[in-house]
């Protein structure tokens, strides 16, 4: 009920810590009065106060404005445990583990780029695999599979699909240090093993937009962003192997709630401490998969540089990359607690992107002054968004900030109010070409599925957990 919250201030709102009895930490909601109206119309903020009575929640749980019902925890959720006295949650991760973005800039204007539109979009749908299933152009061994799951980007660079300078962009470097292909199942492995590359169905996409405004000039320029400039998103995560990873450990993790004393709220956050064997299995395991999400996007970097030199030539110039964020995923950080005091955290974001302001050392010096760079996709026919981390993020929300625009229909729903060459042919009206192997895919996706970005960037602006640097216009699509 919108009577049980706390007005924090116009864009904060708290649900207090006693208002279950099950509750460790307060709740917190960042959104506008009337996105709360609508929030509060499905289960995501009796989710956010589930995920709050979880074992060794610090602080406050958060949710963005892009906020909705997810499996166990809400999509647009933070949360972050004690480490090492707290518990790791497949449902605070979602199951396509590090899906996420990264953005690459391009050399040309859109004028520039206007003439070679058409063919560039045929051959970067034929580069870029596209839908359930699909395989990729790279035939990768067990072995080398093996090396993906461990070493991530470092490794798929050195075999020749990237280099330093992309390493350098990505958050985490692309990889986390705990990957453990022993952890993840042969049957996951099968699933992935030749999808590398692909891009998957429905919400994942590339797609190429121009900057149609900055909002804060030196920070554009540290970025290497311009007005008018033509750059490229990908959105992907991890395939099928990321969602067997899930699987397989979700299932593993209910059964050993038992043991170690854990009793929640819902079946859908199932998880053990961090440092029982079943939660290591799963870090290690979902730390593999984020390693195979961050080579799929490298992978698919590859491919996009690769046609775009074919249609342009030297005439094209260089694709690089502006960054890499990860949405579905958790990681160990240090943050201050409650109390103060830094420690170490396992923070979940699911269905947010981390956003760390200037001067943090995780920030590669090429931005470090600035803040990191945080790439929020708004839909196929409205605007996206550039932003960078800000210092005061690191204390409203273990630096995060929202990841998109966020659901407001449900696919379902979606499907029944639109069909799938409308919004294509509404689209193109729009000067917006659409590649799709599936018309319902496109239904589901019709922007009106999704809240309206502007006013979710707008209230992450306002409440100071990231700032405005670049607005974006879809010029070209290729939906999964
Ligand atoms: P998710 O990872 O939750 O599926 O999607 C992240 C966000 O991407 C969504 O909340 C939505 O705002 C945005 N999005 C979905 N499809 C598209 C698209 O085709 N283009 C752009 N630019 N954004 C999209
Ligand atoms: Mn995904
Ligand atoms: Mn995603």
């Amino acid at each position: 009920d919108l009577r049980d919250l706390r007005r924090i201030h116009p864009y904060l709102w708290e649900i207090p810590a006693g208002y279950r009895e099950d509750m460790r930490i307060p709740c917190r909601i960042f959104a506008s009065k009337e996105m709360l109206e609508e929030i509060v119309k499905d289960r995501s903020l009796e989710q956010l106060v589930n995920v709050s009575a979880l074992p060794g929640m610090q602080k406050a749980a958060y949710v963005m404005p892009d906020v909705h019902e997810g499996y166990g925890f809400p999509i647009g959720g933070v949360a972050a445990a004690a480490w090492p006295d707290g518990v790791i949650s497949p449902g605070g991760i979602g199951y396509d583990i590090n899906c996420g973005v990264r953005l690459l800039k391009t050399e040309l204007s859109h004028q520039e780029l206007q003439p070679h539109l058409r063919r560039l979009g045929e051959r970067l749908y034929m580069a870029v695999p596209s839908g359930v299933g699909k395989s990729g152009f790279i035939k990768l061994s067990k072995e080398h599979l093996d090396k993906v799951l461990e070493k991530g980007v470092p490794w798929l660079a050195d075999m020749g699909y990237g280099g330093e300078e992309d390493i350098d962009c990505i958050e985490s470097r692309g990889c986390l240090e705990n990957g453990d292909p022993s952890a993840v199942s042969s049957h996951a492995k099968g699933r992935g093993i030749d999808q590398l590359g692909t891009l998957g169905a429905g919400n994942h996409f590339v797609e190429i937009d121009r900057i149609t405004h900055i909002y804060d000039q030196e920070t554009a320029s540290a970025f290497g962003l311009f007005e008018g400039q033509v750059v490229i998103q990908i959105h992907t995560g991890s395939r099928g192997l990321g969602h067997q990873v899930a699987t397989d450990h979700i299932k593993v993790l209910l059964g050993a709630m038992r043991k170690y004393g854990i009793t929640v709220p819902d079946r859908e956050l199932a998880c053990a401490p961090l440092t029982s064997p079943e939660g290591k299995e799963y870090a290690g395991a979902m730390a593999a998969a984020a390693n195979f999400a961050w080579a799929n996007r490298q992978a698919i970097t590859f491919f996009i540089r690769k046609t775009w030199h074919e249609v342009l030539g030297d005439q094209g110039g260089h694709l690089s990359l502006l960054y890499d964020v990860a949405h579905n995923i958790a990681k160990v950080e240090e943050h201050r607690g409650e109390d103060g005091v830094r420690r170490k955290m396992a923070v979940h974001r699911k269905g947010a992107t981390r956003a760390f302001g200037p001067g943090h050392p995780e920030v590669t010096p090429r931005y470090r002054n600035f803040g990191q760079p945080v790439i929020i996709p708004g839909s196929m026919g409205t605007a996206s968004y550039v932003l960078a981390g800000t210092e005061s993020s690191m204390e409203l929300a273990f630096g995060s900030c929202c990841h998109g625009a966020g659901r407001q229909m449900s696919r379902h729903a979606a499907k029944r109010a639109v069909r799938g060459e409308r919004v294509r042919d509404d689209l193109h009206q729009q000067g917006i070409q659409v590649y799709s192997g599936s018309m319902a895919g496109l239904a589901e996706e019709a922007p009106m599925a999704y809240k309206d970005v502007d006013a979710v960037v707008d209230v992450v602006e306002a409440a100071g957990i990231a700032k405005k640097v670049a607005k974006l216009r879809p010029i070209l699509v290729i939906k999964g």
